[in-house]
């Protein structure tokens, strides 16, 4: 498994094997060059290699003549409000998101509060293979400085959304259990319950560092959580990954939502209290065009990645739009996805509704997905996708990004990430055994083209 990633969304890899200081400093100095000086503020999730990491990333913006504003410990969604906030030029988040423990990277950020896109990503790519880095006198060197408010204004903003209102929520007094993962959700999430009026339990909410559990809110990694909910008679769990973007629903039976219907769910909601059309990438549930048609909404559809969801968002003027990995995006909060903002929009549904949470979770479309993967090292993933186009061409087919292919009721998309050297296969059908049937063939049938190529 490759150890470093370079991608247009930044640099990627495992520190003491393969993410090493040097490269560090080339990328917060490149990405410097490429903002030109002037404020820059970075935020970090709470992994133990976190202030190595930042100490580069400070160096090599300061050499730059980049003035960082270093907002400490915080969720992704944190750092991209206060870009905009401050009025910075950009910002870089250092975390690996969902990755293991070992992991750590740099997500850059524009002055949109945005993620850089592809033409953006590879400028700053240029000036690392160019060598040709800004490197300022000694009196220009950057200045570096701490803003303690960034949390509070992320939780500020929440609160203010027309969309939540405080008072509804705090009237039901919900009983919650969070489980953070030891991951930035910590430092944010405690403030924004009580200020919602939710008596909430946490679990793992020291930001640490030390994941206590597979750091991604799949259902198999989120069952110690589903346990204490049933165990707590809570009305409802939420579990985040480390850098608090991505958003898992746990009902009051202890039953997981399934991450995809972080969005289905809060799209649901935001459709029913405003028009507008909205946003996905290629791998989220049918479900969403079900809600969609009931609210007279378009659909579009983009590549998987945030920043592509994003900047069609800012383009179709969207309602909602995100992933199915439990990230949500609300434009009128900022064009990023936000964990912190899964939760309000969630318990604004539950207070409205009146609904359990397993009612609200019965109330929505049924689709199940089966997600797998292969690992692929140094193999063309372009020439499997042509065979298979080539073995269902008589289908209905969308190349939006990698291969997908529909029937009426389920649909297969095949896709290399973009951060790990592996192939993803999702699949959706109406039963989960369906589902997972369909994955398990499309597996068999790319790792069949792989050894005939061989
Ligand atoms: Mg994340």
């Amino acid at each position: 498994m490759a150890k470093l990633m370079i991608s247009i969304s930044g640099i990627r890899g495992v520190v003491g094997d393969g993410l090493t200081p040097q490269m560090i400093v080339n990328f917060a100095q490149a990405f410097g060059t490429y903002l030109g000086g002037g404020k820059v503020v970075v935020g970090r999730d709470s992994r133990v290699t976190g202030p190595m990491v930042k100490h580069a990333v400070f160096s090599g913006l300061m050499a730059a003549g980049m003035d960082v504003i270093d907002i400490g410990i915080c969720p992704t969604p944190t750092v991209q409000m206060a870009v905009k906030k401050l009025k910075a030029l950009g910002g870089i988040a250092i975390t690996a998101s969902h990755n293991p423990i070992e992991w750590n990277a740099l997500k850059l950020i524009g002055s949109s509060g945005m993620f850089l896109d592809e033409a953006q990503g590879k400028k700053v790519i240029a000036v690392v293979e160019k060598n040709g880095y800004r490197n300022v006198k000694w009196d220009q060197i950057g200045k570096p400085e701490i803003y303690e408010d960034a949390i509070q204004d992320h939780i500020k903003a929440i609160l203010k959304l027309k969309l939540i209102d405080t008072d509804e929520i705090a009237r039901r007094k919900f009983r919650v259990v969070v489980d953070c993962v030891n991951g930035a959700g910590g430092t944010l999430l405690p403030a924004l319950l009580e200020e919602l009026g939710c008596e909430a339990i946490f679990m793992n909410e020291e930001p640490t560092g030390l994941f206590p559990r597979a750091p991604e809110p799949l259902p198999e990694n989120i069952t110690d959580l589903c346990e204490r909910v049933k165990k707590e008679k809570a009305d409802v769990g939420f579990a985040v990954d480390p850098d608090v973007d991505r958003l898992a629903i746990v009902t009051e039976k202890g039953e997981p939502f399934g991450e995809e219907f972080t969005l289905v769910s809060a799209a649901n909601y935001v459709l029913s209290k405003k028009n507008g059309p909205i946003v996905v990438n290629a791998s989220v549930s049918r479900a969403i065009d079900v809600i969609a048609a009931k609210f007279n909404s378009e659909v579009f559809r983009t590549k998987v990645g945030e920043i592509y969801v994003a900047k069609k968002m800012e383009k179709v003027k969207a309602a909602i739009g995100g992933e199915g990995n439990g990230g949500v995006i609300l434009p009128e909060l900022h064009l990023g996805r936000d964990a912190p903002l899964g939760i309000a929009l969630t318990l604004q549904q539950l207070a409205v509704t009146r609904m359990k949470a397993s009612e609200l979770r019965g109330s929505l479309p049924q689709y199940f997905q089966g997600k797998n993967r292969i690992e692929i090292k140094n193999y063309d993933v372009a020439s499997i996708l042509k065979e298979i186009e080539k073995r269902y061409k008589n289908e209905q087919l969308d190349k939006t990004d990698g291969l997908k292919i529909l029937w009426e009721e389920s649909w297969v998309h095949i896709r290399p990430s973009n951060t790990e050297p592996i192939i993803r296969i999702y699949s959706e059908a109406k039963t989960k055994e369906e589902a997972e049937a369909l994955g398990y063939r499309f597996i068999n049938e790319v790792e069949d083209i792989i050894k005939k190529n061989k």
